[in-house]
């Protein structure tokens, strides 16, 4: 068998020639592509505003900005994400800290989350923005989180990265109702991809024009922002300090051709899922565990082995998949164990116990459009053989 990554993108000859157009026009950058790509996003999310950038990592950074994090103040989000999650908040100079995980759906836990913030409260130490993440592309309990928001004072950032394409309460994911900003990730692994790219949506006029500024060196060309008056038709003022985050024409083509197949590629990421929760189901592993206010966008299918039904150990069974040509992975190592945050920020191996029990136990396996019935056939034979050490 070929290898057998654990996503892949999903390309098309449509894709193909949406980009090869690009590069045939007038505008590589800064052209009509980025605008037609924020406008798919906000019909599918049925949102006010989205600002495409050049990835969900920049995007996270200028929400944190739009939300005035600074210097002292305090951001959670949950061990289980990828370090982006949490080093947005650092790179504006915050403090981060973490919440543990529910240990069904692995998304952060409503319940620690309460007691942390009640906690908080009497040491003065609430945090400013909260960033829970739609795990595997399952929504965390939106409503709950937004309920403390406000009996709390914390603004909320919705780490959608693995979420497009789902849906909470029978919502877009994406459309902020429970949040003041939400990011996507379109990485070639996520569900759909820009190659590099990420988007934020939200119905904040001030937190979009801010993400504006930001995402383009904090210059602006409305003349209602300026200072004083134009100079001349040149002009152009810096009123905040940005970067630039821009996306670019091909990749927002590619974005606009990938979004048209977003609920086909849901659609199928879900058959595949389903297949597995049902030839899973008699091995000695837990399948994913789904709330029933979401729908999931599936960027990942994670199960746990229940180590003590079985002979191998978690790293074996890993070891042994990929031997056998399968890309299994694991999302994530707890981000509270990783060495620039135990370096810089005290926290300790038992600090977040289920995150770590959860660490101990899951594997990623491949999910993606173009998965055949045959290789996931050959994954779940290879996954029982490996289980029954025979
Ligand atoms: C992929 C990912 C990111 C970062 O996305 P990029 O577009 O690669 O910057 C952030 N958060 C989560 C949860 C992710 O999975």
């Amino acid at each position: 068998m070929n290898f057998i990554p654990y996503g892949r993108q999903n390309i098309t000859e449509e894709d193909i020639d949406a980009v090869v157009n690009v590069l045939k026009s007038d505008y590589l950058t800064q052209g009509p592509k980025v605008p037609e790509f924020e406008n798919a996003i906000k019909e599918h999310c049925n949102v006010e505003y989205a600002l495409a950038m050049n990835s969900a990592t920049s995007a996270l950074h200028v929400a944190c900005l739009a939300l005035d994090v600074g210097k002292d103040d305090i951001v959670w989000t949950t061990p289980i994400t990828f370090v982006a999650s949490a080093n947005c908040a650092l790179y504006c100079g915050a403090t981060v800290d973490f919440v543990d995980i529910d240990p069904k759906t692995y998304n952060l836990s409503i319940q620690a989350l309460r007691e942390k913030l009640q906690a908080a409260k009497i040491e003065s130490k609430l945090p400013k923005v909260v960033i829970p993440v739609h795990l595997c592309g399952q929504s965390c309990d939106m409503e709950a989180i937004y309920e403390l928001s406000q009996e709390y004072g914390f603004s909320i950032i919705e780490d959608a990265s693995h979420a497009i394409g789902g849906s909470y309460q029978n919502k877009p994911i994406g459309n902020c109702q429970y949040s003041d900003i939400t990011i996507f990730s379109f990485h070639p692994v996520k569900i759909i991809t820009t190659a590099e790219g990420g988007v934020a949506t939200t119905n904040s006029d001030k937190l979009a024009q801010k993400m504006d500024l930001l995402r383009s060196h904090g210059i602006t060309r409305d003349t209602e922002l300026m200072t004083h008056k134009p100079d001349g038709p040149w002009y152009y003022q810096q009123i905040d300090l940005g970067f630039n985050y821009r996306m670019t024409e091909m990749q927002a083509a590619l974005g606009v051709s990938q979004i048209e197949r977003l609920q086909s590629i849901t659609k199928s990421r879900h058959k595949i899922a389903q297949r597995y929760n049902e030839q899973l189901a008699c091995l000695p592993v837990i399948t994913p565990f789904q709330i029933q206010e979401s729908y999931s966008g599936l960027h990942l299918y994670v199960i746990r082995l229940k180590l003590d039904e079985i002979k191998p150990t978690h790293l074996e069974v890993f070891n042994s998949l990929r031997a056998a040509n399968i890309g299994v992975n694991l999302h994530y190592i707890p981000v509270h164990l990783q060495p620039y945050y135990q370096k810089h920020f005290d926290f300790q191996t038992g600090d977040f116990p289920q995150a770590e029990q959860y660490y101990k136990e899951a594997i990623s396996l491949p999910l993606y459009p173009d998965l055949t019935k045959e290789q996931q056939n050959y994954i779940v034979a290879t996954l029982e053989g490996i289980l029954r050490n025979d």
